[in-house]
């Protein structure tokens, strides 16, 4: 397969105790190897809960995978035992975290951290495991010496940089790095984005990045999906997203980019929020914040049309029939 990971039709709900939380709806999602995609949305989009399906570690029992299917390199990792599992994560796909110390053990020196998870995957003895945690530490930028120190001795850019470390540590095919620099200060974002697309090519992964910043998808991706209340609503390349946006979500987030020559303009929130998971509207998603939304909006679920064989958009407004109708009232 030329697909490192292939999501089709994902359902994901929780259970509250009295809700049923629709967190991802029907979502579709591929990467091609050796390519970065950004998953681009909102806080509560679902961007976090399809990165977290892929691993399997949805918050259980509230969290269920309710239909679809993921496909890691061709195999359906819905189907796999938890010990399976265990194997996959780590070995095939790892995942970065926002902020570094979810994944860092503060009592535990850095060296021994990237160790266990190289003693766990590759079966080596502890003096080989940290002498390999060493390599991976200068791999990323900090002196091998310095694995004998604790997480609170380093500054952030340096923890996130072991977590990286740590996460490449088994040469995974894919790495979901999930708002990997948000914590961190801009020149030091710099320097971590820069460092990772380095690694993506030494080791010729495949990254889903999943973020809400749109200046590090300009950096870092080769292909965009666009996701609204747990679907995804626009997805092309690079250049069909920033060149040829359509959606009027996605245009919306263009919009509320501050202006890159003025840096005083303010930024432009899209006016509303995102409809509540546990009630989503009938029709179109965006339809409530959307200033083209119509009655058909309101009622039908758009469905997907191609610009071309890259770039999609669910929108009516490129429904063919309307785009017709559209020319007989400009023409008239
Ligand atoms: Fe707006 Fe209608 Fe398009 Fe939804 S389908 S984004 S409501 S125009």
């Amino acid at each position: 397969t030329s697909l490192a990971l292939d999501i089709q039709n994902l359902t994901v709900e929780f259970h509250t105790m009295d809700d049923v939380v629709h967190a991802v709806n029907g979502l579709d999602l591929s990467i091609k190897k050796g390519q970065t995609l950004g998953l681009v949305g909102e806080t509560g989009a679902g961007k976090t809960t399809t990165a977290l399906s892929v691993l399997r570690l949805l918050a259980k029992p509230a969290g269920r995978i309710i239909s679809g299917s993921i496909l890691l390199d061709g195999e359906d990792i819905l189907n796999k035992t938890e010990q399976e599992m265990g194997k996959i994560r780590g070995q095939q796909v790892s995942m970065i975290f926002q902020d570094p110390m979810t994944s860092l053990n503060p009592v535990r020196t850095v060296e021994e951290q990237i160790a266990e998870v190289i003693q766990h995957h590759k079966k080596l003895d502890k003096k080989a495991s940290l002498a390999e945690a060493r390599k991976m530490l200068e791999t990323v930028g900090i002196p091998g010496e310095r694995g004998e120190e604790y997480p609170h001795q380093f500054s952030g850019g340096m923890k996130q940089r072991v977590v990286i470390a740590m996460a490449l540590a088994c040469s995974p095919q894919l790495l979901i790095a999930d708002e990997p620099t948000t914590a961190l200060d801009v020149t030091i974002q710099a320097q971590v984005l820069e460092m990772m697309r380095g690694l993506k090519k030494q080791y010729n992964m495949s990254m889903l990045m999943i973020t809400h910043d749109l200046g590090i998808v300009a950096e870092t991706c080769d292909e965009v999906a666009i996701i609204y209340a747990g679907q995804v609503v626009e997805r092309g390349t690079l250049e069909d997203i920033f060149l040829h946006t359509r959606h009027p979500y996605t245009k919306g987030l263009f919009d509320s980019l501050p202006n890159l020559e003025d840096r005083k303009a303010r930024l432009k929130p899209i006016p509303g929020l995102m409809p509540d998971p546990a009630h989503l509207p009938e029709g179109c998603p965006f339809a409530p914040r959307c200033a083209y939304a119509t009655e058909q909006c309101q009622k039908e679920k758009p469905c997907r049309t191609y610009r071309t064989a890259d770039h999609y958009v669910e929108c009516h407004l490129y429904n063919e029939q309307n785009i017709q109708e559209q020319r007989l009232v400009n023409e008239a």
